[in-house]
C-alpha cells in the first residue's frame, strides 16, 4: 500500500449520544444488497478532490482526472466537485470488480472524500450534546434499526470522527421551543396506549397548534402547549381530539400510486424495482388504474396483513420514526412551518403501509421483518436521490385535516360488502 504523506483528516473525539443499534453498524461492503456507490451524486470536498486529482498514486490520479469533476455551482468546499459513474448500472467510478472502492484499497481510509468516508452516518451537536445516528438508506442500518426492539435505546458513548463531518444544528425559534419539540416528538412515539397512526395523528395537531402559537408571536408558550399535549396523551383526554379523525382512502391512494409511475424514483436503488413489482403484484396494479379498487383492497389488506403484522412487531414502525426525530432533530435547522415539515413524514408513513400491504399480500407466507425493512430502505433512499420523488412527499398537503385523513387507518371491523 503506497503511504499516504500529503492528506490530513483533523480528528476529534466526543461524548455522544447514540441509538443501540449504532454500536453494531459496520459497513458490510460487497455483501450489501443495495451498496450506496452507485447512482448518487456523491459531492468531493476540496481537500479530497485536490488529493486525488494531485497527490495520489498515478493509477488513482487517472481515474480521479476521468471521474470527478470540479462543480461549478459550488458555493463551499464540501461540495467542491462531484463524482462520477461508470457503466449502464451506474456504479461508482472508484469501484472495483469486486466492489471495493480503489481509493480505500490502494492509499486508506485518510483519502476517502468525506461524504465516503461519514455515510450512513450522521452526527451533530446542539447545546453541547453530540447525538450520532445513521440514515436508514443503508440497507444496514435499517436492518439493525428495524428489527430490533431496543434498537432504539439511547446509549452513551464517545465517537472519534473527522472534523469535517461534525455539525452544529441550529434553532430557527426563540429559546428552546425547536429542542423541546424534538423532545416531545420522541417521548409521543413510544407511547404504546396509542395506535402508531394516532401518536402520528397527535404530532400534526401539536404542530398545528405550535404553528398558530408562533405566528401569533407568541413562542413563550410553546412549553405550556407540550406540557398540555403530554398530560392529555397521559390522561387519555386526547381520545376526544382524535374521535373524529377518519380515514380518507381517496386521498391515500393518490398518495401511494405515484410510487408505480414512471419517473417518479425508478433506477435509484437496487431493491427498488423488486418492491414495486411486489407492491403492484399485490394490489393487483395495472394500467388503468381502478382507484376504487384500490381503495378497497388497503382496507382489506389493512385488516388482514398490516394491523397483525404492526401488532407482531410494535417497535418496527416505532425505531423508524425515532430515528428519524433523533437523526433530523426536527425541527432543529428547520426554519419553515411546522406543519409542512410534518407532510413527509406523513407521506412517508402513508406510503409504507401500501408497500408493506402490497408485498405482504404478494410473499403470502414468505413475508417477513426483513422485506418489510426493504420498503422502509428504498422509500428512504428514494428520498434522499431522487427530486421528483421528494418532490411528491413535499407537496403542499400542510392542511391539518387533509393531513390527518391520510394518517387515519380503516375501523377496527373488516367493512361489509
Ligand atoms: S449502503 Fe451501507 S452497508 Fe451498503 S455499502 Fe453503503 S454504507 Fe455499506
Amino acid at each position: 500500500m503506497t503511504k499516504i504523506i500529503s492528506i490530513k483528516n483533523k480528528m476529534l473525539t466526543v461524548p455522544a449520544i447514540a441509538p443501540a443499534y449504532m454500536a453494531k453498524f459496520q459497513c458490510i461492503g460487497p455483501e450489501c444488497q443495495d451498496h450506496c456507490c452507485r447512482k448518487w451524486h456523491v459531492n468531493i470536498d476540496k481537500q479530497h478532490y485536490q488529493y486525488l486529482r494531485n497527490q495520489a498514486p498515478e493509477g488513482l490520479r487517472v481515474l480521479a482526472s476521468e471521474s470527478i469533476k470540479q462543480n461549478p455551482a459550488s458555493k463551499n468546499d464540501a461540495s467542491f466537485a462531484v463524482l462520477g459513474f461508470k457503466g449502464d448500472d451506474g456504479t461508482c467510478a472508484m469501484l472495483d470488480e469486486r466492489k471495493l472502492c480503489k481509493i480505500h484499497a490502494d492509499v486508506g481510509a485518510d483519502a476517502l472524500p468525506d461524504v465516503c468516508y461519514i455515510y450512513p452516518r450522521s452526527q451533530w451537536r446542539h447545546q453541547g450534546v453530540w447525538r450520532q445516528s445513521a440514515m436508514l438508506s443503508c440497507p444496514e442500518a435499517a436492518r439493525l434499526c428495524l428489527t430490533d426492539p431496543q434498537a432504539m435505546a439511547l446509549t452513551e458513548s464517545a465517537f472519534t470522527s473527522r472534523a469535517t463531518v461534525m455539525n452544529d444544528k441550529t434553532s430557527s425559534r426563540p429559546g428552546t421551543a425547536d429542542a423541546d419539540i424534538n423532545a416531545f416528538l420522541i417521548n409521543l412515539f413510544q407511547v404504546r396506549d396509542y395506535p402508531f397512526w394516532q401518536r402520528m395523528a397527535l404530532m400534526v395537531m401539536c404542530c398545528a397548534e405550535a404553528d398558530r402559537l408562533l405566528a401569533e408571536g407568541r413562542a413563550g408558550e410553546i412549553t405550556a402547549l407540550l406540557d398540555t399535549f403530554s398530560a392529555a396523551i397521559l390522561s387519555g383526554e386526547c381520545r376526544q381530539w382524535l374521535d373524529p379523525v377518519k380515514p380518507d382512502f381517496a386521498e391515500k391512494v393518490m398518495v401511494a400510486i405515484p410510487l408505480f409511475q414512471k419517473g417518479i424514483g425508478q433506477d435509484i436503488g437496487l431493491q427498488f424495482d423488486t418492491v414495486i413489482k411486489l407492491f403492484a403484484l399485490g394490489y393487483g396494479i395495472a394500467e388503468p388504474l381502478d382507484q376504487k379498487k384500490i381503495e378497497l383492497s388497503y382496507q382489506a389488506i389493512w385488516h388482514l396483513k398490516l394491523q397483525p403484522f404492526l401488532d407482531e412487531h410494535p417497535y418496527f414502525l416505532e425505531n423508524w420514526f425515532l430515528n428519524h426525530f433523533f437523526h433530523t432533530g426536527f425541527p432543529l435547522n428547520y426554519s419553515g412551518a411546522l406543519l409542512q415539515g410534518c407532510a413527509p413524514i406523513v407521506v412517508k408513513y402513508t406510503m409504507a403501509m401500501f408497500l408493506l400491504g402490497g408485498m405482504a399480500v404478494a410473499q403470502g407466507e414468505a413475508f417477513d421483518l426483513q422485506q418489510a425493512v426493504w420498503a422502509v430502505q428504498v422509500i428512504e433512499k428514494t428520498f434522499e436521490h431522487n427530486t421528483s420523488f421528494r418532490n411528491h412527499l413535499t407537496l403542499d398537503v400542510a392542511a391539518t385535516a387533509q393531513l390527518l385523513n391520510l394518517l387515519a387507518e380503516p375501523a377496527d371491523q373488516l367493512p361489509v360488502p
